[in-house]
This record gives structure tokens, C-alpha cells and sequence, in this order.
């Protein structure tokens, strides 16, 4: 691992600002004549944060700090030594850590299987400026000794015990540890290095598909499956038949006995519905259904419950059954409440992403929010499957960027236990906006969703985008100013038209900070990353006939074909999370909106048409009318900016 990290690590060619600002008399310098103090019999953890702190110091300092279990009166950073705590102090929550500086030296402290690995990784964050902005842009500061303000005194207890997100770089093991991400399936980190807490079998979508297959059960058992217009479908379960709650249970048990870690701390079962809303209506279903509030979720959480039973009895203390709050299933039902063992999943894909899920002049989060305190009265174990980004438009820019730090406090403050926050995870095709940005700023705040989220943004725009980072902040505040409809609300699968509303004038003002940002940037790194992220504002113009894409202009075609172009140069194959391999390319491409892109075939009559159409446009004798108005509008737009 270290010789990957060593590859990827760029150092700051500055002197940190840690050693050229004057010390307080009693501020600690670490020097090479340091020493890392470890206990006797490390464990296997303890042994990890020790390698990563001697790496990470040698990469910023060039010190190379022995490990010791006796310091014989030299200075040292102690790694969980009794040492660091104040008598009758309580340690810290579990999984969390301190930092404190005491008699002149440095003392990492932390509990559970991680907390000390976070501890670590926050000391080289907070003294020698590690960051791990994406798997490839990861930075320390070189400096000549480690200072360490002598009122040091840091302590952290997790906000969530399961954190995860599925955009690119948070797939990677090294960044995963370093930005506090703890849960799989995208990410499958060893006890060793802090492990996360996993899914047995599939995370999602599990019944019918896993569990209680469809395609083993529907054709002998059709009874199994979802009554509905008279007949049994093979797209849900019956829930209250109780034959298919015996055979979940064994299916369940039978995944245990192969899969079960009885040293983890937690492992989560997934039966999850089929994502579509084909639920079962059958006379008993409905029945249990009415005499539990008249909704759907009651005959889910009874169902279960029952299987959460069975495992308990079975002896797994440490296996919750999830299921989810999710569309049909979204409302808490009355008069029966999940087992201790059950874990709830609450999804927010119906709610406004330009407005926080509190704010209460948005009708469809106070719905929202409804549902999650009603579900946070009656489940102690409630997660977040929440979502961050376009669906339907991926390439476009999504302007969430106002309400994602108040919507992970939001879940901190109602006892939610685990978030997942769902995004672009075919970012690997389909990479042409924020994502590295918005998977940076997620994890920092599954971290801690009280962190100086200004500063946070930044810092990485600074790492990300080079010298001209302030223009892609002010693009960005402009952004999140005008997001959603004409009516100001912001969905998942909003039109780019629907996603902000952005006069002439503001195109080009963003225009320009856009320019500006690529003209002021220094290296390559930063005028690729520029590069990327501005085709999506492209992507949205293109879509809205704005800027350069003005139906006014002529050479729209052409700017059109560009961008198409150069989204297929970065390696984007889809324009949505359901296109992908299946983006137009054939001639009608420059002459159609980019939404459309995966809408038309090479040899379809339409297709033809809209080829017709478009040579003629560009051959109108109109043009150079059209020409001479652009340039006046074009003029008129850009007045004093
Ligand atoms: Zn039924
Ligand atoms: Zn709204």
C-alpha cells in the first residue's frame, strides 16, 4: 500500500503554515528525534495506525519516528496509552478517538475497531495537512518539524456507525479511511485497516430478485407472489403468506451460516421490495394493512420482524434486518413497531434538493419529514438512502450544493444511525460535472455534518481546480442561488430546463468565471479537471438553447457537435442512469437537444427528418440576419459585467 500512496503523493512545495507562524512557549514541535510509542501486543489495528502515521510523517518531514514500547525518556506521539486520559475521564464513544497534547508529548486514543485509525488519520489531517481529495489527488505539507498547539485537545464520536456513497472516488480504500466512510457495498475495507460494516448478500431491491426468487418460485408457487387485478405477478411478494415468511427465514439462515462474521461488529441483511410499486393486494394483505394505519409498510414490517425473530433466536446478536421506508412503503404504519433487530431504511427520492428536507415551505420535505420522525418514534435503528445527483440528465449540473451540509444535520439530529447517500454511481462513464467535489463534501460530512462547510468547499476547489478556483465558487453560488423549476424546487429527474433558472445575463457572467478559472489555472491536472466539470455547464446551456447554443446563433450546430465530441472524448457513454451504450451517433447528433441524444437511431425516418431540418437550418438565407442579432444580443447580454 505504501508504495501506491508514495506514487500518488504530491507534496506541497510550501513551508507549512504550522512552521513559519511563531509558537506559543509551550507548543509542541515534533522532531526526528521523536519516538512512536505503541502499547505492548499492538492489535492488528494499532499496528496499522502506527505504519500510517511513520509513513505520512516521513512523506511531510522526512523523520523517520521509530516505534517503541518504552520511550526511555524522549518525547513521543503515544497511540492508546493509558497516559492520555485525565483521572475518572470517560474513553471515548465507541469508534471515536482523542488528540491531546500533554507533558510535552502527543498522545492518539481511540476505541472500538476504528477509532484509533480515525485518530491517526485526523492528526495527520489537522498538523501535517494530509488530505485525500480524490483516489489520485492526494496532498501532505512539507515542513521541517510537526507543531502542535500545547491547548490541543480533539475528540470525536461518530455521527452514524454506517456511512457510504457510490460516486467514483469513494471506492477507494485509502480515501475511504482517510474521509471517515464506514460502510459497504462500494467499498470492502479489512478489519485490519478499521473494516465496514457490510451488507450479507445484496444491499437492495432483495425480495424477489435473491430472496424468494422469482425465477425459482413463480412458476410452482405463484401464491408466493403479488395478488393484483385478479391474478398473481411475479414483481412482489405476498407478505402475509406464511409459507413465504418460513422460506425467507431459511434462505436468511442458510446466508448466515455461510456468510456470518461473528467478529464484526454489525452486518446488515438486506429484504428490500422490488423497485416497482406492483405490491401485493390480496384480501390478507390489504386486511393487516387497514388495521395498521391503512399503509403499505405494516405488512412489511410485520414480515420482518418475523424473520428478525428467527435470527435472534438463532443466536446472530450482531445481523440487523433492513428493509425500507421506500415509495409504497415510505409511511410508518400504526400499532406495530420493528424489532430491535430491524433497521429501516427511509429514502428520500420524492423529496426537493433546493430546499432542506426542514424547510418548511417545501411541501413535499415537510412530507418528508413526517415520515422520518414518525418512523424515528417507533424504529431505534433508522438509515437514510438519500440521493445526489440527476438521473435523468447525469451530465448537467446539479445544483444541491445549498442544502446538503443541512440535510446530513438533519439526519444527525433525528437519531438516524446510517446514511447512504446515493449519487452517480456510473460516474466511471458518465463523469462530467462535480463528482469528485460532491463525493469530497458527502464523506466530510457523513464525517461530521457540523464542519465549516465553506472552508471544506474550498479547500478542495483550491486542490482540484488551481488558482482560478474562485470563479468555479462564485459559478457554483450562482448555481445554487438559481436552482430548481420556476417555482424553485429541485428533483432527481428534473429537466435541465427545470434544474435553474438563469437569465442571459447570469450565462454569461458564469461564462466568464469559467474562462477565467481555465485562463488562471497553472498545471494540466487543474485545466483537465476544469475542463470536465465545465462541459456540464455546457451540457446545460445546450439543452436550454442558452449562451453560445442560442437558437440566434448560427454556429450552435457546430457547438453542439463539440460537445458531444468532447463528452465521448472523456469517456462518457451515457447521458442518464438507464442510457448507457445507447447515446445517439449518427449525423442528427449536432442538430438535436443533448437530452435527446439517446432518442434517436442512424436510418430512422425521424432521424432523417431532424438531419433534413438541421442542413437546412444551416444553409437558411436568414443566417446572416441571425448572425448580426446574435452579436447584438450577445453584446447587450455581457453589458457591464
Ligand atoms: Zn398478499
Ligand atoms: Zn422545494
Amino acid at each position: 500500500m505504501k508504495k501506491a500512496i508514495c506514487i500518488l503523493i504530491s507534496l506541497v512545495m510550501i513551508m507549512s503554515a504550522f512552521t513559519i507562524m511563531p509558537s506559543a512557549a509551550n507548543d509542541i514541535s515534533i522532531t526526528a528525534d521523536w519516538n512512536i510509542l505503541t502499547v505492548e501486543n499492538p492489535t492488528v489495528q494499532q499496528e496499522f495506525a502506527v505504519t500510517r502515521l511513520q509513513e505520512v510523517i516521513k512523506d511531510a518531514t522526512g523523520f523517520e519516528l521509530p516505534a517503541v514500547t518504552n520511550a526511555e525518556g524522549g518525547n513521543y506521539i503515544a497511540i492508546d496509552s493509558d497516559l492520555a486520559f485525565n483521572a475518572g475521564e470517560e474513553p471515548p464513544a465507541e469508534n471515536g478517538y482523542i488528540i491531546r497534547a500533554k507533558d510535552g508529548n502527543v498522545y492518539i486514543s481511540g476505541t472500538g475497531i476504528r477509532g484509533t485509525i480515525q485518530g491517526v488519520y485526523r492528526f495527520l489531517s489537522e498538523f501535517l495537512g494530509y488530505r485525500v481529495y480524490t483516489k489520485t489527488l492526494i496532498l501532505v505539507d512539507e515542513m521541517s518539524s510537526i507543531l502542535v498547539p500545547a491547548d490541543t485537545d480533539i475528540s470525536y464520536a461518530p455521527f452514524f456507525e454506517y456511512t457510504c456513497t457510490d460516486w467514483e472516488s469513494p471506492r477507494d480504500i485509502e480515501y475511504c479511511i482517510a474521509n471517515g466512510i464506514t460502510g459497504g457495498p462500494y467499498v470492502n475495507i479489512s478489519d485490519s485497516m478499521g473494516g465496514t460494516v457490510n451488507y450479507l448478500g445484496n444491499m437492495c431491491h432483495s425480495l424477489t430478485e435473491n430472496i424468494c426468487s422469482r425465477y425459482t418460485y413463480f412458476e410452482t408457487h405463484p401464491e408466493y407472489f403479488a395478488y393484483r387485478n385478479g391474478k398473481r405477478i411475479d414483481k412482489q411478494l405476498c407478505l402475509t403468506n406464511p409459507d413465504v415468511v418460513e422460506l425467507v427465514k431459511n434462505e436468511v439462515l442458510e446466508l448466515l451460516d455461510a456468510e456470518h462474521n461473528p467478529d464484526a461488529s454489525l452486518q446488515i441483511i438486506s429484504l428490500t421490495q422490488a423497485d416497482n410499486q406492483e405490491y401485493c393486494t390480496c384480501e390478507n394483505c390489504v386486511a393487516f394493512e387497514k388495521a395498521h394505519g391503512n399503509v403499505r409498510s405494516a405488512t412489511m414490517i410485520n414480515f420482518v420482524n418475523q424473520v428478525a425473530d428467527a435470527v435472534k433466536e438463532a443466536g446472530y446478536n450482531n445481523v440487523v434486518i433492513d428493509t425500507f421506508a421506500y415509495q409504497y412503503t415510505r409511511k410508518a404504519p400504526t400499532g406495530i413497531v420493528p424489532r430491535d433487530n430491524v433497521c429501516v431504511r427511509l429514502c428520500s427520492i420524492e423529496c426537493c434538493f433546493a430546499h432542506a428536507l426542514d424547510d418548511k415551505k417545501c411541501a413535499s420535505n415537510v412530507a418528508f419529514m413526517k415520515d422520518l420522525v414518525d418512523w424515528k418514534n417507533i424504529c431505534n435503528r433508522l438509515y437514510i438512502w438519500d440521493y445526489t445527483t440527476n438521473y435523468a440528465n447525469t451530465c448537467t449540473v446539479f445544483p444541491n450544493f445549498g442544502v446538503m451540509q443541512r440535510n446530513v444535520q438533519v439526519f444527525a439530529e433525528n437519531n438516524v444511525k446510517g446514511v447512504y447517500e446515493e449519487g452517480n454511481y456510473y460516474m466511471s462513464f458518465c463523469d462530467s460535472e462535480f463528482g469528485e467535489l460532491r463525493s469530497y463534501l458527502l464523506c466530510k460530512l457523513m464525517q461530521n455534518p457540523y464542519l465549516d462547510y465553506n472552508k471544506t468547499m474550498n479547500d478542495f476547489l483550491v486542490a482540484y481546480y488551481g488558482k482560478g478556483w474562485m470563479n468555479i465558487r462564485k459559478a457554483i453560488d450562482m448555481y445554487t442561488d438559481n436552482a430548481g423549476d420556476i417555482l424553485g424546487h429541485l428533483r432527481i429527474y428534473h429537466s435541465c430546463k427545470d434544474s435553474m433558472q438563469l437569465t442571459n445575463r447570469k450565462v454569461k457572467i458564469i461564462d466568464k468565471y469559467w474562462a477565467t478559472a481555465y485562463n488562471e489555472a497553472e498545471t494540466d491536472m487543474h485545466r483537465a479537471n476544469i475542463y470536465r466539470s465545465e462541459m456540464s455547464w455546457r451540457y446545460y446551456k445546450a439543452d436550454t438553447g442558452k449562451g453560445e447554443f442560442s437558437s440566434l446563433n448560427t454556429a450552435r450546430f457546430d457547438e453542439t457537435q463539440k460537445l458531444y465530441d468532447d463528452l465521448i472524448a472523456h469517456g462518457v457513454a451515457t447521458i442518464s442512469e438507464c442510457s448507457r451504450n445507447d447515446m445517439l451517433d449518427c449525423a442528427a447528433v449536432r442538430y438535436v437537444k443533448p437530452h435527446q441524444w439517446d432518442g434517436f437511431e442512424e436510418g430512422d425516418a425521424d432521424t432523417q427528418a431532424k438531419i433534413k431540418w438541421g442542413q437546412a437550418q444551416e444553409n437558411s438565407p436568414l443566417n446572416p440576419i441571425r448572425d448580426l442579432l446574435y452579436k447584438l444580443m450577445n453584446w447587450l447580454w455581457g453589458l457591464f459585467i
